[in-house]
């Protein structure tokens, strides 16, 4: 099973992500928290990207490309992977329609999780104080959140053209989240 978490920045996809992959056995892969580690690892490609990541802007799809085919491509991963932060818009979707083909896989369920402005800004504020990213002021939270309508809705709109989209209320506590996508995913699983 492969799945995509779509929500905007502060939705609680990284904690809903994580659940899923304990309770399924699947990989998350976070393209935000890989391209994060190259800038803390200061490789070549972390250099290059480190500006563009603090002013909230996206890398380039050519990068994130890359990233992705190095997990579909593998072998310990297959029908295990967990999409987050990664197809941004309708170029990275059909991408990774096509890199999906091209090592036997599919998309099986897309799940949004749908959360207000104001409760990101909320999320946002409490998350700088704990891990201090450097994209995480409001300013920019407000600039991520308005890039996510403006580039990332229209490939969810694809998804659902595709009958493959759930979403989920982000407002609730984490448990009664966690428990509507188990229910969904059990659905599937049979
Ligand atoms: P995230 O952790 O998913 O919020 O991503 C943090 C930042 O990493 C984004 O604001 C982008 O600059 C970059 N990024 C992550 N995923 C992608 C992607 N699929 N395409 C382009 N840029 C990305």
């Amino acid at each position: 099973m492969n799945l995509i978490i779509f929500g905007p920045p502060g939705a609680g996809k990284g904690t809903q992500a994580d659940y899923i992959v304990k309770k399924y056995d699947l990989y998350q892969l976070s393209t935000g928290e890989i391209l994060r580690n190259e800038i803390k690892n200061k490789t070549k490609l972390g250099i290059e990207i480190s500006s563009i990541i603090s002013s909230g802007t996206l890398v380039s799809d050519d990068i994130v490309k890359k990233l992705v085919e190095n997990f579909i491509s593998e072998n310990k991963y297959k029908n295990r992977l967990i999409f987050d932060g990664y197809p941004r818009n309708i170029v990275q979707a059909k991408t990774l329609n096509e890199l999906l083909k091209k090592y036997g896989q599919k998309i099986d369920l897309v799940f949004k999780l749908s959360v207000s402005l104001e409760t990101i800004k909320k999320r946002i504020s409490e998350r700088l104080t704990l891990e201090k990213r450097t994209d995480d002021s409001e300013v920019i939270a407000i600039k991520r959140y308005k890039t996510y309508e403006k580039s990332t809705e229209p490939v969810i709109d694809y998804y659902k053209k595709l009958n493959l989209l759930k979403v989920i209320d982000g407002e609730r506590s984490i448990d009664q989240i966690n428990k509507e996508i188990s229910d969904i995913i059990s659905l599937i699983e049979g």
